[in-house]
């Protein structure tokens, strides 16, 4: 018998919009239908709980941390027909071949992660992986300010915005995050065009501006 076509899944939104839930949901599906599963999360999220995923409403399901893509590619067994991997924007840009390879070999690949930073720029090789998946959930969030539904991340600094600039780690503030819409999400001395920076880094101003047979491409 010919084996199974593999699929690549990404479970994709803003924190809070539900993806580990979702995740979950998928995993447990796999287990009833008597797949064998395992499921990995970054090592950088420990949140709660070292060896588990743990969704905002309390629901934990295991899972083993790991560090690297490098390290995973070891992990996952020859025999294992579902990988799950929950925070997959954390881990480094191997993760990206090795999904693509994994669903090329038949096996169902669910992975879960932030499509955007919080300052609502696409998150590291995200928008690779979304493009490389055979299927995309994204998911939404309710505003934490005016209860519509939410895509952004709110990063909040001793209970301000934060700024455009601000470091990733921060000693001694206290921070949080919550969902919001596009109308209330706040990014401090945002550059007017940060929203085009993802436009910029495909073309420079003076290729954008140069004929097209001189860029040798159309697009
Ligand atoms: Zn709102």
């Amino acid at each position: 018998m010919a084996k199974q076509v593999g699929t690549l899944t990404v479970i994709t939104g803003s924190m809070f919009a539900g993806k580990s839930e979702e995740l979950i949901r998928q995993v447990r599906r796999a287990l009833y239908a008597r797949k064998k599963v395992q499921v990995f999360k970054s090592a950088l999220d420990n949140r709660w709980d070292s060896a588990a995923i743990a969704t905002h409403n309390g629901v934990r399901f295991e899972a083993v941390p790991v560090s690297s893509s490098a390290q995973l590619e070891q992990l996952v067994q020859p025999d294992t027909e579902v990988i799950a991997i929950e925070e997959v924007q954390f881990f480094d840009e191997g993760i990206v071949a090795l999904c693509d390879r994994w669903a090329n070999e038949g096996r169902t690949v669910i992975v879960a992660g932030l499509d955007q930073d919080f300052r609502g720029q696409p998150f590291g090789f995200m928008p690779i992986l979304l493009a490389l998946a055979d299927e995309v959930i994204k998911l939404r969030a309710i505003c934490a300010r005016c209860g519509g539904l939410a895509s952004k991340t709110q990063r909040l600094v001793d209970g301000r915005p934060a700024s455009w600039d601000e470091p990733t780690i921060l000693i001694g503030a206290a921070e949080k995050y919550e969902a919001r819409c596009r109308r209330c999400h706040r990014v401090l001395n945002a550059p007017r065009n940060g929203h085009r920076r993802t436009r910029r880094r495909l073309q420079t101003p003076e290729e954008q501006e140069a004929p097209a047979e001189e860029q040798g491409k159309l697009f």
